[in-house]
């Protein structure tokens, strides 16, 4: 999520008292929701506590009979609407329908809430930096299916591919339909952004009402949104990408919810969202966080103010909302399958509720994968929010993150006229020794929150195979962004649709279809091919993953790193420059010692003289190297 542009500071008073405790005295108990839906026998985390919610559901006096499930208390809040059970789920319980049982008075209500048995299907499989993981905005990738483009019933009627602010009818199955087309493109894990139902209205940004198409304004979090195809339409994506081996990345958001929430509307207690006297955006400056002499006021602006008037701020120091927040997490991997969790917003979070949420993810599925957004442009506030060697008062334990540093190196090593450019690249990884695992790491070049890399560079289709094999070839976990592999460009100016443009060819009616080769230009193509062959070859190619990085000052704006284990020596030598170089490479000896040609990965051509490599202008060369 990026900041966005500001319309003046909304007052949301109707957000800072909960509207029913006055008028609903006399109402009947009801109850609507029961958060999380349902849970499973045999999860080690078997104390989960149910938010229950309806008309006066708070008034009831629950019991729980069923073998093996206790519920062990009932708390009542500020609003008399909700209700939450803290439930213990014995290891020996058995699956079954548990009854939820209310009395007040002579009414009795029962409530089914299931304890299901939990399936042997694939699930947080993690991605490694032996992934290639994909990003797609749903939206806009793919439409398979026209009839759920817009419902009568939900908050916002656009469905209008000709207003870039507007939803433009992309879905999972549009996305599954594509499942190929990435597969053969070397992908092997999906990252949609956030596919959770997004009922809210247009709202108004930066003088313009756009739609939520985006999905970080979540209305209800135990639903993917209907328009994307619901739940049943993302287990099938999953399902079916587990099928042809590919992973899937969920876009989790806890720091903030849609205006339109369903808890927003009848808040269970005045402390469930940061609350100010007056909206309070935050100051996005993320330095106060990490500063040692920072301020708390300070802090408090940074992290509990608003990222935006309509996505109010979920306080996660109150147990009830990190409860709900926690549980939806480990009952959505559990659901549908998915195998690593991006995290938006990350720094805005609080951190102990981020660790907390982080480990009960690991400890229930070891081999997931963590990445957060932390959009900061220095090693130090990137480190703090990940496993980290700095001796900071608090300590993370998330495993990953965006590598928005060595985003910022590449971009800006490759813009034109750049003279010192490699220098940039360089000094990113030079400062590794602050991660405890800098592998975790995922590499990107552009985002959906950025400009276009193809234009950053110049449309340069050079520059961009020089990025493309760095991002490629070196350590982490690299992601492409939708589009980049057909050369689709633009800048956020004046805003972020133009970097969320239509995929070609994914929408009923599209002139062109750029999924297939005979749809793209000859350019495209060999964009494409770039992209395909530099993504198979990682994918086969052990050492291009796990293998050690070495990499050696630049000289001559020419960067040449090394991918290497026992087996294996992967060179990769970048000349920037305008002009072509021969790059004597004596200097290199600690990994070339013995080495007697090389096999360019990009060409198939032999090399056989290594002492003196050309190195052509504005090129990128792979050399595989053999005693
Ligand atoms: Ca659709």
């Amino acid at each position: 999520m990026n900041r966005l542009r500001l319309i003046p500071a909304l007052l949301l008073a109707v957000l800072l008292t909960t509207s029913s405790l006055s008028v609903q005295a006399q109402t009947v108990p009801r109850i609507e929701r029961v958060n999380p839906t349902n849970w499973w026998v045999g999860m080690k985390y078997r104390t989960i506590q149910l938010l229950v919610y309806g008309p006066n559901a708070g008034t009831l006096a629950y019991t729980v009979n069923y073998p093996g499930v206790t519920l062990t208390k009932t708390h009542t809040v500020e609003n008399p609407n909700y209700a939450f059970l803290d439930l213990t789920i014995a290891p020996t319980a058995k699956a079954g329908m548990v009854k939820l049982v209310g009395k007040k008075g002579s009414q009795t209500l029962t409530q089914p809430f299931e304890l299901k048995a939990r399936d042997k299907a694939p699930k947080g499989q993690g991605v490694t930096d032996a992934d290639f993981i994909y990003l797609a905005m749903p939206d806009r990738f793919a439409n398979g299916d026209p009839s759920n483009d817009r419902f009568d019933d939900m908050a916002d009627q656009t469905a209008d591919r000709s207003n870039p602010f507007a939803r433009h009818g992309g879905d999972l199955q549009g996305a599954q339909q594509r499942l190929d087309y990435l597969k053969d493109l070397g992908v092997t894990a999906v990252w949609f952004t956030p596919v959770i139902e997004n009922n809210q209205p247009m709202t108004n940004e930066g003088g313009a009402m756009r739609s939520a198409y985006h999905g970080y304004g979540f209305t209800d979090q135990y639903n993917v949104d209907r328009r994307l195809g619901g739940n049943d339409a993302y287990k099938a994506f999953v399902q079916r990408a587990h099928s042809k081996g590919m992973k899937v990345v969920q876009d989790a958001v806890y720091n903030h919810v849609g205006i339109n929430h369903w808890f927003v509307k009848d808040l269970p207690m005045k402390s469930w969202l940061h609350q100010w006297p007056a909206y309070t955006n935050t100051s996005y400056r993320y330095e106060s966080i990490t500063d040692p002499h920072g301020s708390e006021a300070d802090r408090r602006i940074t992290t509990d103010g608003w990222f935006v008037p309509f996505l109010p701020d979920l306080n996660q120091t109150n147990p009830y909302v990190a409860n709900f927040l926690i549980q939806h997490a480990l009952w959505t991997v559990e659901t549908f399958g998915v195998d690593a969790w991006r995290i938006d917003t990350y720094l805005y979070n609080d951190m102990p509720f981020m660790n907390r949420c982080n480990k009960a993810l690991m400890d229930e599925y070891p081999r997931i994968h963590i990445f957060g957004e932390s959009f900061v442009n220095n090693v130090v506030d990137q480190a703090y929010y990940v496993q980290n060697t700095i001796n900071f008062p608090f300590k993370s334990n998330q495993p990953g993150a965006l590598d928005f540093v060595l985003f910022g190196a590449a971009v800006d090593a490759l813009k034109p006229k750049e003279a010192n450019g490699a220098n940039r690249f360089y000094t990113a990884f030079a400062q590794d020794a602050v991660y405890v695992d800098p592998t975790k790491l995922v590499t990107f070049l552009d985002n959906h929150d950025t400009d276009r890399y193809l234009s950053v560079i110049g449309e340069d289709v050079d520059r961009y195979k020089i990025g493309l094999t760095w991002l490629l070839t070196t350590r982490g976990i690299p992601c492409l962004y939708y589009g980049t592999e057909i050369l689709m460009k633009n800048f956020r100016d004046p805003s972020d649709a133009e970097v969320r443009r239509d995929f070609p060819g994914g929408f009923p009616g599209d002139k062109e279809n750029k999924f297939e080769a005979a749809g793209r230009t000859d350019r495209e193509n060999d964009a494409w091919q770039f992209v395909r062959k530099l993504a198979t070859y990682r994918r086969d190619t052990p050492v291009m993953h796990h293998g050690k990085l070495m990499q050696f000052l630049p000289q001559d704006n020419v960067y040449v790193f090394f991918r290497y284990d026992a087996d294996k020596t992967v060179m990769v030598v970048s000349n920037l420059g305008e002009k072509a170089i021969k790059v004597d490479t004596k200097r290199f000896a600690e990994r070339m010692s013995g080495m007697k040609s090389a096999r360019n990965v990009l060409t198939d051509q032999t090399i056989t003289n290594l002492d003196l490599i050309e190195a052509p202008a504005k090129t990128a060369l792979v050399l595989e190297l053999a005693r």
